[in-house]
């Protein structure tokens, strides 16, 4: 059965029509869910009882469960436990611009890269649409405050669940959804090229960043499997598409591992590679997980890489870190609770 929490308004609305019935009911549900958070269709008082009983025949609304909490001043890691009992994770920060949250897109993930945490656990399917909108829904009601910012960089490789992930950048995107505008919501790929040709389509343009973490295809091919099958060249080639069509910068992630991807050399090979292009470098420290042949670099070694970076007149940022105490590497708490 279909989750009430999964439906595209558009969606809904068609629904309505087929049980010929006017389509704003779809806004007058949306409020109820999304305005006044109320998620017993009973108390839909401005609808009535007979299409009530009917939406409950049709659809269900089952919750997923913050199964554990972990906090320090400025961030909180959710584990939630799902109907089937599986483990994600989701991941909020307070920033001094607002809220953002880190959510899941699958359980487990089949991208294998070699230093990530949430790739030790193969996939074992994707998220429902549902899923997703509660990690906000349930971290919004524990926290008592709004979220304004969504980035899909939990567990998972988000393209790889393309459908779920699009209803729910619907879903939160809608103006009587949760209302995230499409500048607040980012997604991170390890680069999925058809998937990213196919994303700058979408009407809703919202940020798109792809995990690149090296200059040539033969680090990248030990680093992240999925350059084998989409080399540097072809993602590249899907960037500037992306760029052309929707006019959006493109955030490059470059995650950095101490003497595999820090060097002088990997810095000017990666800048010769983006040279013109409208795209910013966000230079990642990597958290140590138990991946133990992968340290982080120095803070030396990132700030000569930035430098770089910098006078080849590329933008680039060192990202800020969060929540180091608490495990919040991806997959690190869900890793955990599956040991
Ligand atoms: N599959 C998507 C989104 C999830 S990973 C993607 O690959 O983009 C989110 C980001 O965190 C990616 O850039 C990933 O390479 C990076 N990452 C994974 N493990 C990390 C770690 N231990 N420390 C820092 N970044 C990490």
């Amino acid at each position: 059965m279909t989750n009430l929490l999964g439906i595209t308004k558009s969606d809904l609305e068609n629904y309505f029509l087929g049980i010929q019935e006017k389509k704003f009911k779809a806004t007058q549900v949306y409020e109820w869910l999304y305005r006044k958070r109320v998620f017993d269709i009973d108390c839909f008082s401005n609808i009535k009882k007979e299409i009530r009983e009917q939406l409950k025949h049709d659809f269900d609304m089952t919750f997923i469960k913050i199964e554990k909490k972990q906090e320090d001043d400025l961030t909180v890691k959710y584990l939630f436990r799902l109907p089937d009992d599986e483990f994600i994770e989701a991941v909020v920060m307070m920033h001094d611009y607002g809220i953002s949250i880190c959510v899941s897109s699958e359980v487990g993930c089949n991208m294998g890269c070699a230093f990530c945490e949430s790739g030790r656990l193969k996939k074992v399917r994707n998220l429902e649409t549902y899923e997703m909108v509660e990690q906000i829904l349930l971290a919004e009601k524990d926290l008592g405050k709004r979220i304004s910012s969504v980035v899909i960089m939990g567990i998972g490789e988000p393209l790889d669940n393309y459908d779920n992930v699009i209803n729910f950048i619907k879903i939160i995107n809608d103006a009587k959804g949760i209302q995230i505008g499409a500048r607040h919501i980012t997604l991170s790929t390890c680069g999925l090229v058809p998937k990213i040709y196919e994303l700058s389509k979408m009407p809703i343009q919202i940020n798109l960043a792809i995990s690149f973490h090296a200059p040539t295809d033969e680090l990248r091919n030990k680093l992240m499997p999925v350059n084998k099958v989409y080399s540097i060249d072809t993602l590249i080639k899907a960037i500037k598409d992306y760029l052309q069509v929707t006019s959006r910068r493109v955030t490059i992630e470059y995650v950095m591992l101490s003497n595999v991807n820090d060097s002088i050399e990997c810095a000017r090979l990666l800048a010769q590679l983006f040279q013109g292009m409208n795209i910013y470098v966000n230079l990642i420290p990597y958290n140590e997980t138990n991946h133990l042949e992968f340290r982080r670099s120095s803070k030396t070694k990132i700030r000569e890489f930035y430098d770089i970076l910098k006078k080849e007149g590329i933008n680039v940022t060192i990202r800020k870190e969060f929540g180091a105490n608490i495990d919040a590497a991806c997959g690190q708490l869900r890793g955990r609770e599956n040991r």
